[in-house]
């Protein structure tokens, strides 16, 4: 699919404008040897490229640098920021001139220039000092546009269609309300230079202008609690708007605030108990059209009661979870544009004029002892306007890729099951040619019965059912859902007239469009499907929000999930501003106890409100966020919630351990062995305070890093007085309590290696088989190669028995599965498994990519930001594992947020050989498997003396260098 023309958001830079630049700046560098040979690149503001709505007041600027020669650095930088772009071109900064800047920072600098007004349009442009003190050319151009950043610049007003429903309580029966389609008419009577839309709603929206959709955006302005926050969407829509008669139309549908959610129909919760109308009872669209004249005048277009709605479109159902349902015959041909007869349509009104709408709310209350219980309480669903409305910050979800049927089948007359070949999150294209009236269902799933049939039972209360009805245009017609998303592999079609051709279905994918930054390859083909598969559940559950599972009835930001993730998340991907905006939703979700929820937004609670190691993620995501990305200003935005979480954590321990408390979900998905939640929970305790350390040191919280080391300190000593003998033992004998304390660092440095060994020994006494679940999954790899047992990190990671990530793989696995066995050729789907909790698309137990990536392919970051990397290729010994051939090659790259690092490796019997690059601006450490430092060579010749490269030490088979900016090619003999 052809993405590259977005109206949307950004401005819209092409990657061909950046190469041109770069060929450009590399010319003159050639001809004028006395600039740097920096070129500074891909310039950010707020993590986006060119963004269109920012309203930071201090936006955050970025860039990296190109660069061919090694050793590069930045000694100072100058940013100027301009009204417009001939000022900027000219090196005028009537915005912000920094002047000379001595640093070697080139990320998230803080704009520091005159206060920026709403709408204030931006340009700029760096220049660098490099080592040598030689001047960069200056950058390409980046711009940003401020948003709307008072109150008083919303002059529209949320407008709703009149709703006369009651509130539906039927727990037997759906409700699916149809998308209401709004239209208004308008002249703009002179010249246009500019034309601009400011967008939201309770529900989602889709704007279309003079017939032509403004966005490629789907399920704007995505999930928030309604209740404190909501967000709006910005577009450019100069284009768009003529002189003269123009008509801007929206759809509005359900969405996450008034349609089905997360399972509480399933379990009996939320409005009414049936799940829907959570935040609210009736959609509403706010909307405003500013268009500047070239004579500086500017006539504002908003949602009012002067507004049409119809509930008579095509869409007579659109709900997230149950599907839509779309009958062609009453599309309105021209309906977004002038001059349409909307006389039967209805008058809007404003959203407030609906009044209110008193229900009951059910929920789980946590009973000051004993279990929680589920409580009604009275509440009102008439419109209330969100406190906050906010620039979205994040990046929107797009169809991203379009994918091929490879299969159809007919298990039963008439009824056809396309199989897509890859299990992923989106929607379908039908494309079909019949009489008018016929009516196609579609219903999607994962995996079929071994007869065939669409396997659905793991959908539970999820429908997951769309139905279009033919208009019977001659030419054929196609159809494309546009308010809902299923987590599928196989379509089943019934109701096709005749049979359908191979190209009757296409899948599209979509996603939170966050740029893919990462390459794993090497030598065991299991492992390369497996990334694959990691990377595909991490496209179908980062949709808005990171999910569990895009299939069933939850689809919730399960923060146990995103906390054990999140890390392979941003090697997999740059998703800088997709956290940003849902580590918003996971502060916000915080509990008044101090603690926070299960899942983020928290619509309502099931259960008690949090569970050990879940609660966690309020500090393990933004440590996680500041770590890959350098960003201080997420500690400085979470920090009042993340110290107030850990005084709650304090105030619930008991002689500084951790107790057992909340949803004892523990290390989840275990299979063989059970950790005591107390003693998880003090694992997490002690991880979330030394990350509480690690975030005051850097933001310069002087006193508060010293207290929580100091608490640190307590609570490592008594986990070891409580769980641990002194030759390293430890009381909870299982192998995630083994992998957790070494991960975290509760066991002392010199009884690592004898815990990593009694480690190994529990697992060769389980048949070489993990025994860990959700939690101790993330830990173990990354605790055996931290503690001497590599080898055998990597035979478990290269395991085909059960169970195993190989074990998936060689089911036919094309995604990560919520259990080690959802599903087995032999045994199928049944056996113990419990059908309505098999999905099988969980990205959790994908958390072993970071470990794939710092520590096979070896790229892991030294300090926060990649300022300083670690290249440490751990390649396993040859004859390690007696069941696979040891992994002996491994291809990886990674592009973090200074530019791209890579680490190629490959071993023999004899010799090492390490291809490694690092950005320009930046430094590594590279641990070069070798005899001694005299049998390594870098570019065939002997490293002593060589420029940018200084040998540190020898240690534990390894030469030891720090290098410089780069490309690299090291050999070595073993
Ligand atoms: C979700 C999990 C989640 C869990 C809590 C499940 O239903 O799908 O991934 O973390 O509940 O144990």
């Amino acid at each position: 699919m052809n993405h590259s023309n977005r109206p949307d958001r950004s401005f819209g830079f092409t990657f061909r404008s950046i190469a041109v630049f770069i060929f450009t700046a590399t010319l003159v560098l050639l001809l004028s040897p006395a600039l740097a040979a920096l070129i500074p690149v891909d310039l950010r503001c707020e993590y986006l490229h060119s963004p269109f709505a920012v309203d930071e007041k201090q936006p955050r600027l970025t860039w990296r640098f190109e660069t061919t020669e090694r050793g590069q650095k930045q000694n100072a930088y100058r940013i100027i920021v301009a009204t417009t772009e001939d000022l900027a071109r000219k090196g005028k900064g009537d915005l912000w001139d920094s002047k000379k800047v001595k640093t070697s920072d080139t990320v998230s600098i803080p704009y520091a220039g005159i206060e920026l007004p709403s709408r204030q349009d931006c340009f700029w442009r760096v220049q660098a000092w490099d080592q040598d003190d030689k001047l960069s050319v200056w950058s390409e151009m980046g711009r940003w546009k401020m948003a709307l950043l008072e109150e008083t610049d919303w002059k529209a007003r949320y407008i709703s269609f009149r709703d006369n429903s009651p509130v539906w309580k039927d727990t037997k029966e759906l409700y699916l309300p149809p998308a209401r389609q709004y239209r208004k008419e308008f002249r703009a009577e002179k010249k246009i230079r500019r034309a601009t839309i400011y967008a939201t709603a309770l529900g989602i929206y889709e704007l279309d202008l003079n017939g032509q959709r403004v966005s490629t955006n789907f399920f704007a302005p995505g999930w928030t609690d309604y209740h404190q926050r909501a967000y709006y969407n910005t577009y450019d829509v100069t284009s768009m708007v003529h002189e003269g008669a123009n008509a801007v139309g929206a759809w509005v549908a359900d969405g996450w605030y008034s349609g089905y959610i997360g399972f509480g129909l399933l379990t009996g919760i939320g409005t009414e108990k049936t799940g829907r109308n959570t935040y609210g009872k009736t959609p509403a669209l706010m909307a405003q059209l500013e268009i500047q004249y070239t004579d500086g005048s500017m006539e504002t277009i908003i949602t009012d009661a002067t507004w049409k709605v119809t509930d008579q479109g095509p869409i007579q159902q659109a709900d997230f979870l149950m599907g839509e349902s779309y009958d062609a015959r009453k599309q309105m041909r021209g309906w977004a544009r002038p001059g349409f007869d909307d006389s039967s349509w209805d008058q809007a009104i404003v959203a407030t004029a609906n009044g209110s709408a008193k229900a009951t709310f059910y929920e789980f209350q946590n009973p000051a002892a004993g279990n929680p219980e589920i409580k009604g309480r009275p509440i009102d669903l008439g419109f209330k306007r969100p406190p906050l409305l906010q620039a979205f910050p994040g990046v929107p979800v797009k169809q991203l890729l379009e994918i091929r049927p490879i299969a159809i089948t007919s298990p039963t007359n008439d009824v056809y099951i396309f199989n897509l070949g890859q299990n992923f999150a989106g929607v379908v294209r039908l494309k079909v040619n019949g009489s008018e009236g016929t009516k196609i269902r579609l219903r999607y799933g994962e995996m079929l019965h071994p007869d065939g049939r669409l396997m659905t039972e793991n959908l539970r209360k999820a429908r997951a059912t769309d139905f279009y009805t033919l208009r019977g245009a001659p030419e054929g017609e196609t159809y494309t859902p546009r308010f809902t998303f299923h987590g599928f592999q196989y379509v089943e079609v019934t109701g096709y007239p005749g049979k359908p051709g191979i190209e009757a279905i296409t899948g599209i994918v979509m996603h939170s469009d966050t740029p893919f930054t990462s390459h794993f390859e090497c030598s065991d083909s299991m492992a390369n499907k497996l990334f694959t598969n990691i990377v595909w559940t991490q496209r179908a559950n980062f949709i808005d929000l990171p999910t569990d599972c895009p299939q069933r009835d939850e689809r919730f930001g399960w923060t146990g999930d995103a906390q054990t993730y999140v890390r392979t998340a941003t090697y997999n991907a740059d998703v800088s501003a997709f956290y940003t905006k849902w580590l918003r939703e996971l502060m916000e979700s915080q509990r008044p106890s101090g603690t926070f929820p299960g899942y983020a937004p928290f619509p309502f609670q099931h259960g008690w409100d949090f569970g050990t190691a879940w609660c966690d993620a309020g500090v393990i995501c933004p440590w996680t966020i500041f770590t890959a990305y350098g960003d201080r200003r997420i500690i400085d935005k979470c920090w009042d919630r993340m110290e107030k979480f850990i005084e709650w954590r304090q105030a619930a321990s008991k002689d500084d351990l951790g107790v057992s408390h909340g949803n004892a979900w523990g290390d989840w998905l275990a299979l063989s062995e059970k950790t005591p939640l107390e003693y998880v929970d003090t694992i997490f305790y002690a991880y979330s305070v030394k990350l509480m350390a690690e975030m005051a040191q850097a933001t310069e919280r002087k006193d508060r890093a010293t207290h929580y080391r100091n608490l640190y300190a307590k609570i490592q000593k008594a986990f070891q007085e409580h769980y641990m003998k002194p030759d390293g033992r430890l009381l909870v004998d299982t192998q995630t309590a083994y992998a957790q304390a070494i991960f975290v660092g509760l066991i002392p440095a010199n009884l690592r290696q004898h815990a990593g060994e009694l480690l190994a020994k529990k697992i060769h006494e389980n048949d070489n088989r993990m025994g860990t679940g959700f939690l101790g999954t993330r830990a173990l790899l990354p605790a055996l190669t931290a503690a001497g047992q590599n080898d055998l990190a990597v035979r478990l990671f290269q395991s085909r028995k059960f169970p195993s990530w190989g074990y998936e793989v060689s089911q036919g696995a094309t995604t990560i599965w919520e259990r080690w066995n959802s599903y087995t050729i032999d045994h199928g789907f049944g056996g113990e498994q419990n059908a309505s909790m098999n999905s099988f698309s969980h990205y959790a137990f994908g958390a072993v990519c970071e470990w794939m990536f710092s520590s096979l392919a070896g790229i892991d970051a030294d300090s926060p930001g990649y300022r300083t990397i670690i290249i440490r290729p751990m390649s396993p010994g040859l004859d390690s594992d007696p069941d696979q051939k040891p992994i002996d090659w491994v291809k990886g790259h990674y592009d973090s947020i200074q530019g791209r690092i890579v680490s190629s490796w490959k071993r023999s019997k004899n010799t090492f050989d390490l291809e490694t690059t690092i950005p320009a601006n930046t430094t590594a450490i590279v641990y070069m498997p070798a005899r001694d430092k005299s049998s390594v060579k870098e570019s065939n010749l002997p490293i002593s003396g060589t420029k940018n490269i200084k040998f540190l030490r020898q240690e534990d088979g390894r030469s030891i260098y720090f290098i410089t900016s780069g490309a690299y090619h090291f050999t070595s003999q073993l």
